[in-house]
């Protein structure tokens, strides 16, 4: 077994045991939660031993970055690719060709064109809507008060399929500061819940390497785990 992959091994478990220990403090159920690796910057062979090791979520954020590396050869079909970051509506063909889900949709013209592009291609497109909790200027994401809006043209577009809120929570010092940015993407969820009533119940993409404990406890049915995982990004 080569040094990377032992590495990984043992972050790969650590992880999962972070998971386990903060679904019980929570009174949740484990399976419940998935653990996605944020493969930016990662190369492929190392993303291949992720997924040997169990991982069946990878979470890009780049398209052009995506394609580079997982269309040739193609990832296996028990692995989801989501789109995470970003994304330009003159990208949208080569995301929805691209990717299983998109989570970073946060605009009314994102939504149109992709749900336009998901048509032309034939396929059903499931998407998360990514909002800005916190608010912090340079994020991105929509704004609180436009979640209902979006939801609705979501649900409105027969090639769109709302699976859920993403959110990325502001860097800070002590994890327990972004406990309410969390809290508050459930509530969003629930209230949603309620303002469609025949909509399936909304998945919760939050939480990061440094705070992932934190979101499971607060509801995430996602996480998005890089450093943790690969170890520290050479860039940012
Ligand atoms: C990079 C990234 C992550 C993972 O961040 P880490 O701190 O490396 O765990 C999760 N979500 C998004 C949107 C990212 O860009």
């Amino acid at each position: 077994m080569s040094v990377v992959t032992k590495d990984l091994e043992e972050r790969w478990n650590h992880i999962n045991k972070r998971a386990r220990d903060a679904a019980q403090r929570a009174g949740r159920d484990p399976a419940g939660i998935k653990i996605m690796a944020a493969t930016k910057t990662v190369d492929r062979p190392v993303i291949d031993e992720a997924i040997a090791l169990g991982v069946r979520y990878i979470g890009e954020n780049r398209v052009q970055e995506a394609r580079r590396k997982l269309t040739e050869p193609p990832l296996a079909g028990n692995v989801s690719l989501h789109l995470i970051g970003q994304l330009q509506t003159n990208k949208a063909r080569p995301s929805v060709q691209l990717f299983d889900t998109i989570e970073s949709v946060d605009r009314l013209p994102l939504v149109e064109v992709l749900a336009r592009e998901a048509e032309k291609q034939n396929r059903q497109l499931p998407i998360f809507i990514q909002v800005n909790v916190s608010g912090e200027q340079q994020k991105a994401g929509c704004d609180q008060d436009d979640v209902t809006t979006l939801a609705r043209r979501v649900r409105d577009a027969t090639p769109l399929e709302l699976r859920g809120l993403m959110t990325i929570a502001p860097l800070v010092e002590e994890v327990e500061h972004v406990r309410p940015v969390f809290r508050q993407l459930r509530c969003l969820r629930d209230s949603l819940a309620a303002t469609f009533p025949s909509m399936p119940l909304l998945e919760l993409s939050m939480g990061m390497s440094n705070d992932m404990d934190v979101a499971i406890e607060e509801g995430a049915t996602i996480v998005r785990v890089g450093r943790a995982l690969f170890g520290e990004r050479a860039t940012p």
